[in-house]
């Protein structure tokens, strides 16, 4: 039966009350007096239903009241609803074990975490990377838990876009790596990973160019040294033998380059630059920079615009090689005639250390990929100016030690602005 239908008949049976009510009312004399006797009846047989309904409803668990007609109707849609609120409530719940089996059972530590940092559930790995127990943490403030001051930092500065890299001594050394992923009102997903054997790999990566570089150092300087001696004393060789030494000594320096650079980045990348810091006085080292330069290339055209007085925490060594490996891009990609300007200033609580070209520019297809090792967008270009592709992997790795962004603009033929962003 529809619930209309049901309705319908309810009211056809109310009106059929109310008629014989009143039939058998006027024939014994007394119709209002008996309507209103059978609508008392019906009035206290619904508040009767009323009563069950509402039993039922506190102990939905049993089957509903049997009845018929109206109300056998609407127990029944009520039970169909209850039924597939239930139905839904388990599914919800199936789903919600699903996924905390399948966190529980990751590799990887995973621990949610409240607005108000107390810990809400935390998987297995959890546990044994970081010593919590589950559940008797819950409701404990993860920081109380989890003392390691690097990672408080982290956790409260709030800017999660790179995962945090920590060493811990202890019985034996472990490397672990957090992430966060704010969640849901202000909820925090920690995710935590043993990295000890990746960053192990990577040390030893490092210290192999490190050490390949320093140990083919001495052999190249002395192959660069009798070159040199060669060369100096050229009248005494045979012509046939000229260019070749000269080309040989040309590709010695080369690799002296290559090395020194290979020597640099590996430094850059193994010592803790944040650690050691000073006050840098950016237009002083700047303008000394510049001084350097215009003297070494006094060909060269090279402005210099200062606009703020402002320091910076950071190695003066490392800024400096970053600003002058940028400059002498810029050289090496743009006309000897054109311009090149280095300029200091403050813009929108930001610090900018641009160096601005009017040289080949690049094709933006060329920029996502600059600072990697050996990336060149011209290979034949580029060993005719003698790079070693190693510059801007090197001034990543300042500007990175730096906390400063490297943002490269640049359009092809026109040149190309790159600035090196620090945060006030
Ligand atoms: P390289 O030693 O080859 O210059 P870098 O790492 O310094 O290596 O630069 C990588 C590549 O980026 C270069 O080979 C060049 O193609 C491009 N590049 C760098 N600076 C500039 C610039 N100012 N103008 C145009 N292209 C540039």
């Amino acid at each position: 039966m529809t619930p209309q239908a049901a309705w319908l008949a309810e009211l056809r049976r109310l009106i059929l009350l109310i008629a014989a009510a009143l039939a058998i009312g006027w024939l014994l004399g007394g119709p209002w007096a008996l309507l209103s006797a059978a609508l008392i009846v019906l009035a206290i047989r619904w508040l009767w239903q009323m009563r069950r309904l509402l039993h039922w409803l506190q102990e939905p668990a049993i089957e509903p009241p049997e009845a018929l007609g109206f109300w056998g109707e609407m127990y029944d849609r009520l039970y169909q609803l209850q039924r597939k609120a239930r139905e839904r409530e388990n599914e919800l719940r199936s789903r919600l074990d699903y996924l905390q089996d399948s966190l529980s059972s990751m590799h990887d530590g995973a621990v949610m975490v409240t607005a108000g940092g107390s810990i809400e559930w935390s998987n297995h790995a959890a546990q044994r990377l970081l010593g919590l127990r589950y559940p008797a943490d819950r409701g404990q403030a993860l920081l109380n838990l989890v003392r390691l001051p690097a990672f408080h930092r982290y956790y409260i500065a709030g800017a999660f876009d790179d995962p945090l890299q920590l060493r811990m001594q202890g019985e034996y050394e472990q490397t672990l790596q957090f992430a966060i992923t704010p969640f849901g009102n202000g909820d925090r997903l920690v995710f935590v990973r043993d990295i000890t054997r990746e960053a192990h790999l990577e040390q030893m990566r490092r210290d192999f160019v490190g050490n390949v570089s320093h140990e083919l150092r001495t052999p190249l300087t002395v192959i660069k040294g009798y070159l040199d001696t060669i060369l100096a004393n050229a009248e005494h060789l045979e012509g046939r033998f000229q260019r070749p030494l000269e080309q040989m000594s040309q590709q010695t320096q080369r690799m002296e380059n290559l090395l020194k650079d290979l020597l640099w980045l590996s430094r850059l990348e193994s010592v803790r630059t944040h650690a050691r810091r000073e006050q840098i006085d950016v237009a002083g080292l700047l303008q000394e920079l510049v001084d350097e330069l215009r003297t070494l290339y006094p060909e060269r055209a090279l402005a210099l615009q200062l606009d703020t007085g402002a320091t910076i925490p950071g190695d003066y060594r490392e800024l400096h090689s970053a600003v002058s490996n940028l400059i002498l891009n810029a050289f090496k990609y743009s006309q000897h005639d054109s311009l090149v300007t280095v300029s200091w200033r403050q813009a929108d609580g930001e610090l900018l250390l641009a160096v601005e070209d009017e040289g080949i520019g690049i094709d933006a297809l060329h920029i996502p990929r600059l600072t990697e090792r050996f990336y060149r967008v011209d290979d034949s270009r580029a060993s005719a100016t003698g790079g070693t592709g190693l510059g801007l992997a090197i001034v990543k790795h300042v500007a990175a030690g730096h906390r400063a962004e490297l943002r490269i603009a640049s359009l092809l033929g026109k040149g190309s602005t790159f600035t090196l962003v620090f945060q006030r």
